[in-house]
């Protein structure tokens, strides 16, 4: 035996912790590596993000590496996986492993404590949540007047771009005559992005309280503004009534035009490529109600990206990434816009990415600046706003 090489032993108290984490998950993974090789990171690093490799440092009592925190939750290895392991979710735990041991990457305890401290990740007082709407007279959200509250979410309200966006989604609701209110000051916090950088007690107290608020103010349908919201509400929060529906924005848009109360009459003479987010497409299987929005708009012609659908290629916005540092040459959303121009080469008409969700606004936004390239990025409900 070489005395040098260093022996490992079984760490049961760590993997043991994994398991409950995961409710057994982390066990169901082989270790086949079939989801490293699918990774995007692989697209943009010389290495990817390899989940087995994390699993089998918890066995052994290792710390995880920094690579734990590159995980944007996007899902796409889960499509591969001969095991079917949520990937995602593995990820989570792992990383709620790390918050217990207090080896978390610089910038996001303090994520964290702006959430304690102001209800927002974005380090600003509460009571300007509502400042981007306050030359639009939107009443508070009644119960009895309203058929759904419009939850805008953090990024719309404190992000200049994604700030348009919800102004779009105003006039849309208008236009189809939608009795809607939003909670202004008082909208709580999600906590999708606690529960994505894996502080699930402190997501669990965020939600309690969110959830608390929505059943003191009668809310029985919501429309989010961004994916990742909508899922949290969806998947993950506790019980709110017995009829609470939580619903993506561009689902109800659908449905809106179906029933014939929005009607789109003006032409845009464009070709738009459609993005589609992750937390929509994957996390909630979601991949007909944008193109039926977009197939709905008179003179809008939609081309489908190498990666689209449930094969979509992450903007690297969830997970967390949007509040630490990617390196330049290392974002898959410079990937993904030069997917949608190759897309859009060959086509007539103005080309359009288009997307729905505030982070791959960002993201993709970010990209094509910083490429200089002839693109355009909008929100569907930016594209809908130009049609009434
Ligand atoms: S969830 Fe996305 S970023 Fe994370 S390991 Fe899987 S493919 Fe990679
Ligand atoms: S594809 Fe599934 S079983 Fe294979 S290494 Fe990845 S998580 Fe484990």
């Amino acid at each position: 035996m070489d005395l040098q090489e260093p022996v490992f032993t079984l760490d049961d108290v760590l993997w043991e912790r994994l398991l409950e984490l995961t409710g057994g998950e982390a066990a169901l993974c082989f270790q086949c590596g079939t989801c490293t090789a699918t990774c995007p990171w692989g697209l943009v690093r010389g290495e990817t993000v390899s989940v087995r490799e994390f699993i089998r440092r918890v066995q052994l009592g290792l710390e995880a590496t920094e690579a734990l925190w590159l995980c944007t939750t996007c899902a796409q290895c889960e499509a591969y996986c001969p095991r079917g392991v949520s990937i995602a979710s593995i990820f989570r735990a792992l990383r709620e492993i790390a918050w217990e041991r207090r080896e978390t990457p610089e910038g996001l305890p303090s994520l964290l404590w702006s959430l304690y401290w102001n209800d927002n990740t974005w380090s600003q007082p509460p009571s300007q949540r509502a400042q981007w709407a306050k030359d639009l007279a939107i009443p508070v959200f009644d119960p009895q007047q309203h058929e759904i509250l419009l939850y805008v979410g953090g990024a719309a309200s404190f992000d200049n771009r994604v700030q348009k966006v919800a102004a779009a989604l105003v006039k849309v609701l208008r236009a189809a005559e939608v009795a809607f209110g939003i909670l202004g000051a008082d909208e709580p916090p999600s906590g999708a992005d606690v529960l994505d950088v894996g502080h699930r007690p402190f997501f669990e107290e965020l939600a309690a309280k969110t959830a608390a608020v929505f059943r003191e103010r009668g809310v029985k349908r919501l429309i989010a503004l961004s994916p990742h919201s909508y899922d949290a509400f969806k998947n993950h929060y506790p019980f709110v009534s017995e009829s609470f529906t939580p619903q993506h924005y561009v689902q109800y848009l659908a449905e809106l035009l179906e029933l014939g109360r929005l009607k789109p009459l003006l032409s845009l003479e464009a070709t738009v490529a459609f993005h589609d987010p992750c937390y929509l497409a994957r996390h909630n299987e979601e991949l007909t109600a944008p193109r039926r929005v977009l197939a709905a708009l008179p003179g809008v012609a939609l081309v489908e990206m190498v990666h689209s659908g449930a094969d979509t290629l992450c903007c690297g916005g969830g997970g967390g990434r949007m509040y630490l540092e990617t390196a330049a040459g290392e974002r898959f959303s410079d990937v993904r816009v030069e997917e949608a121009q190759a897309a859009l080469a060959p086509t007539v008409g103005t080309p359009i990415m288009v997307t729905a969700c505030p982070y791959c606004i960002v993201c993709l936004e970010d990209s094509v600046k910083a490429r200089k390239m002839a693109l355009t990025v909008k929100d569907i409900a930016e594209i809908v706003a130009l049609t009434i």
